[in-house]
């Protein structure tokens, strides 16, 4: 079987033609995945029995004429989204042998659509981090070059799909970790509307920003998945039943917005070429361009680090050596406190703890918190301008390619620059697609597409456009 070949769609049209069974296509990523994986380390877990029973319920249902959206396609789940009776570690040691009570909502969807999930991916520790070297357990390769990073937080997710292991996996985005490990691995990689999927199930990082979506082969695959996960559940006051509709937009008939604050210096010429030539095909397909600005775009990496911290320094409070997880024992309960999340927190996590708990201080917290909150809503408004002249914005998703491994792990600061064009669209809750628009070297480098709130369909329709075009 050539996995390489295998979209989603493809899978399907094999397993109803029955050129192949589930269990056969699973066994194939299986043998895959032990194959290559020691040494790409995109997965913290392999469930190969619980995959192999979830195919064979598949094959069984696809005999039965049963042919759900997803049945028997193999996917891989970043290992900070709950899988019942699974380990789930986010890549920590204070997770270490924790296992899943229940699954997450977008879980509890793939597995009603028929999907196999062949285990849970690697992830910066708790999801911080742009290039999965945070992970307790080791940092992921990048399939097209092993000296580089795979990208991060959830660099497992994305390297399992571009390097065959996977049909397609989810991820988890706050600040760019779906769209960044999409654009260094290049796949395909949406971070839906804040709301627009459930996050009940995914271990929290930043809760106004946390937002679940797919990696995939094409853009096609990327809606496909997106189309299972989305909607409203009661377990997630934030979600929102989005009213997304499938209009297909016409290229042609389209203003796309090229904010010139995402070509400043520091972008790579190289990386600023592609991004120009793929703007370049969309305006010969007949789109209008529209040279603009997003002036409050230059706070926003300032602004994500007091406000995800202090949002960390609050979620992360729960792993107190009590309720989760690792528990050190001691004298007395501040001990407790001190030893387990001395122990199993790393180095990151815990500059985050603090750097928030600073920010939230009594003291602090109108000069930090809330003047951090103040810049958000003139990045807000910024967009929500934009947007009333243009339907889209195209800009890159990082100013590099993949960088190498151990190149910024002791820098905090230039690993957080990684994050320079992912974060902005975060703060205002909005939708982002990377796909592939090009090659430095073999090094692929990713397109962001921008859209207003709830409007994947039309990121989705221009993406799948221009894939043909690229
Ligand atoms: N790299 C960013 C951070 O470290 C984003 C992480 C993410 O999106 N989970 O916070």
């Amino acid at each position: 079987m050539e996995l390489a070949d295998f979209t989603i769609k493809k899978a399907r049209e094999g397993l109803k033609n029955k050129e192949f069974s589930s269990v056969e296509l699973t066994e194939a990523y299986l043998d895959r995945i032990k194959k290559i994986d020691k040494d790409l380390n995109a997965f913290l877990s392999v469930t190969e029995e619980l995959a192999l029973t979830q195919a064979e319920q598949a094959d069984k249902k696809i005999a039965s004429g049963e042919f759900l959206e997803l049945i028997g396609v193999p996917c891989a789940i970043k290992d900070a989204i709950l899988v019942e009776g699974q380990k789930c570690t986010a890549a920590s040691k204070i997770l270490e042998n924790y296992i899943a009570p229940y699954d997450a909502t977008v879980i509890k969807k793939l597995k009603e659509q028929g999907a196999v999930i062949l285990g849970k991916t690697n992830t910066d520790e708790f999801t911080m981090g742009s290039s999965t070297e945070n992970s307790a357990f080791g940092a992921t390769k990048n399939p097209h070059d092993s000296a580089r990073v795979a990208g991060g937080s959830s660099g497992g997710s994305a390297a399992s799909v571009a390097a065959n292991e996977a049909c397609f996996s989810l991820g988890s985005d706050t600040g760019g970790s779906i769209r960044q490990p999409a654009s260094f691995c290049g796949v395909v990689g949406l971070c839906p509307t804040y709301g627009a999927v459930s996050r009940y199930g995914l271990i929290a990082h930043a809760s106004s920003l946390d937002q679940i979506g797919p990696f995939a082969k094409n853009v096609e695959d990327a809606k496909i998945v997106f189309d299972v996960i989305k909607g409203k559940d009661s377990m997630d006051a934030t979600s929102v039943e989005p009213g997304i509709s499938n209009f297909k937009f016409q290229i042609s008939n389209l203003k796309i917005g090229v904010p010139k604050e995402y070509f400043a210096k520091g972008i790579e010429p190289e990386v600023e070429k592609i991004i120009r030539g793929a703007i370049k095909k969309a305006k010969e397909a007949g789109a209008k361009i529209v040279e603009m600005s997003l002036p409050s775009s230059e706070f926003a990496l300032a602004c994500y680090y007091i406000i995800d911290p202090s949002e960390i320094s609050a979620n992360l409070a729960r792993f107190d050596g009590i309720r989760y997880g690792l528990s050190e024992p001691a004298e007395n309960l501040s001990e407790v406190y001190l030893k387990t999340r001395g122990r199993g927190l790393g180095e990151e996590v815990k500059r985050r703890i603090m750097i928030g708990t600073y920010c939230l201080s009594s003291g602090y917290y109108d000069a930090y918190y809330k003047k951090a909150q103040e810049v958000r809503e003139l990045i807000k408004q910024d967009f929500a301008k934009a947007f009333k002249t243009v339907d889209v914005l195209f800009c890159p998703v990082s100013p590099f390619p993949a960088f190498k491994i151990g190149e910024k792990a002791d820098n905090p600061m230039s690993m957080y620059l990684a994050d320079i064009y992912t974060i902005p669209l975060k703060l205002a809750g909005l939708p982002g697609l990377s796909m592939p628009a090009g090659k430095i070297g073999n090094l692929p480098v990713g397109l962001q597409i921008i859209g207003n709130h709830f409007q994947e369909d039309k990121i989705m329709s221009i993406a799948e456009q221009l894939e043909k075009m690229l």
